[in-house]
């Protein structure tokens, strides 16, 4: 059970002079449960990639297997596929429509059938700090990071089993990233699945992500995060990683092999 990406290539505007192929046979498991840290080059491919997931973008060639379900299986309702996947988009307050902050996160779970959870609600605002009351304001009257939270409340208030952020971090202060990924480290905790397309790799050292690393739609790596960072140097700047201290210091000891050193780093 997880996600499958079965052979799947896919390219923009086929035929016409504008034709760009985005993903070239991409295979990928994804088992529940884990954390995978999607990474590469703005236009590497990442987004097309996680647009499959819930239908989006139908694969050209090779499939989508959503908990064993074929992504094309005619005779399955799509609906119930997205119902178990949330994806919080690159900037999602653009897509309020609401008069209130509670009737943003009790649309979606109508939408999809599903029983709204006020009390699940109200500790998803405490883990992000968004204090109770918001839940009548106006979504649109908020700061850009509020507005981020309730997007990303908006997404969870469904319960989706898959939960894929793309690029959750773009424009926010040092505060609100901090609180998203504590948010992403929660969900972690509680059992999802997580995807998250980042170039903010230093947050997750010590929950040990598996990566993807894609290269002008091609698979440029993909496994455990200790190899990942292991990677020649000019490898992971390319991809666009930039190390803070704590996470050069654990490549350092980990190239030196001194994996207790490591681990004791991961954990400050
Ligand atoms: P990333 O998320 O890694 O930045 P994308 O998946 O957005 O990458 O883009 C992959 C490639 O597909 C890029 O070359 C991009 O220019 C192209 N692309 C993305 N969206 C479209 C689109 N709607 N029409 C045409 N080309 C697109």
């Amino acid at each position: 059970m997880g996600i499958k990406v079965d052979n799947v290539s896919f390219t923009y505007a086929k035929n016409t002079p504008f034709q760009k192929q985005a993903l070239k046979n991409i295979e990928l498991e994804i088992q529940n449960g884990e954390l995978w840290l999607f990474i590469g080059h703005t236009g590497s491919g990442k987004s097309t990639l996680i647009n499959t997931f819930n239908g989006l973008i139908f694969p050209e060639e090779g499939d989508i297997y959503i908990d064993d379900v074929s992504i094309k299986d005619k005779k399955k309702d799509i609906r119930e596929i997205r119902k178990k996947i949330g994806i919080i988009f690159q900037y999602p307050e653009t897509q309020f429509f609401l008069p209130t902050v509670n009737e943003e996160f009790e649309y979606a779970p109508k939408n999809f059938n599903v029983e709204y959870n006020l009390e699940k609600t109200k500790e998803y605002m405490d883990i992000l700090s968004l204090p109770h009351n918001y839940l009548e304001r106006s979504p649109f009257n908020l700061s850009g990071g509020e507005m981020r939270k309730v997007a990303i409340i908006s997404v969870l208030s469904y319960d989706p089993d898959f939960i894929i952020f793309d690029e959750p971090t773009v424009g926010l202060d040092y505060k609100t990233r901090k609180s998203v990924f504590k948010m992403v480290k929660e969900l972690k905790n509680r059992g999802k699945t997580l995807i998250l397309a980042t170039h903010w790799i230093n947050e997750f050292v010590e929950l040990k992500p598996k990566v993807l690393m894609l290269k002008g739609g091609d698979i440029a790596f993909k496994g455990e995060f200790d190899d990942f960072i292991s990677l020649n140097i000019e490898e992971l700047e390319n991809a666009g990683i930039i190390l803070d201290k704590k996470l050069e210091l654990y490549r350092k000891a980990l190239l030196k092999n001194e994996i207790d050193l490591a681990n004791k780093i991961a954990s400050i």
